[in-house]
């Protein structure tokens, strides 16, 4: 009977306990979201998602270099001197066409390393977090705003440019090399001249000599 009393008394405690802490924390400020309806805030400078500003890229892959794992991807392509890509919103000068600009965000492991050594600050975190994938091809991401056939056309004319160029410095190469070939001939013509005039006097000298 004594036993049967104590254990009744444990159960109200226990049941007044517990609604006790349901009741206080009724009255109190609600801290669970209603996700997906409700989202949380990221605090400032959190890592979540890379994105770049392909505007303000340079290509001057220093991002690429910084990434320890290899998850940013970058194609470059010199400019033609026919074409004027401008500059960033920093000021920096465009030369290179940006053909490919992939980031694997499956790799990343948020490191933030990449950020840093930008120098146009075109590469940075976002607070995006929701952006989960089926397919981890997904997961790598294009920044390149360029079209195939434009990527096609501006590697084509940097071929032809770079070919003309070798030729150029061929042909300047060989005109040197002639040139060169040429001032060698005129001057051992020219010591064999002064080495004849030379032996011409001996004799005549020698022929004073014994008179
Ligand atoms: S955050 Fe780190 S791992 Fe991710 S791309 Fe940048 S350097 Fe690479
Ligand atoms: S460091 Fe910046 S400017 Fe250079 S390639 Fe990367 S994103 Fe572009």
């Amino acid at each position: 009977m004594r036993n049967a009393v104590k254990q009744s008394w444990i159960t109200f405690k226990s049941i007044f306990t517990g609604m006790g802490v349901t009741i206080r924390h009724f009255f109190g400020p609600t801290v669970t979201l209603q996700y997906p309806d409700e989202r949380m805030e990221l605090p400032k400078g959190a890592r979540a998602r890379l994105f770049v500003n392909i505007d303000d890229c340079i290509g001057c892959n220093l991002c690429a270099r910084a990434c320890p794992v290899n998850c940013i991807d970058i194609e470059t392509v010199a400019a033609t001197q026919d074409v004027d890509l401008g500059k960033t919103s920093t000021g920096n000068p465009k030369r290179f066409w940006l053909t490919r600009f992939n980031i694997d965000m499956a790799k990343c492991m948020y490191c933030d390393l990449c950020v840093h050594p930008c120098p146009t600050n075109c590469i940075y975190m976002v607070p995006e977090y929701e952006y989960s994938e089926y397919d981890r091809s997904n997961l790598v991401y294009h920044f390149s705003n360029l079209e195939p056939d434009m990527v096609a056309e501006v590697k084509e004319k940097a071929e032809l440019e770079a070919e003309q160029k070798k030729r150029d410095r061929e042909e300047m190469m060989r005109k040197k090399a002639e040139e060169k070939a040429k001032k060698e001939m005129e001057e051992k013509k020219k010591a064999e001249e002064k080495s004849e005039a030379t032996s011409d006097d001996k004799p005549a000298n020698d022929k004073q000599g014994e008179e």
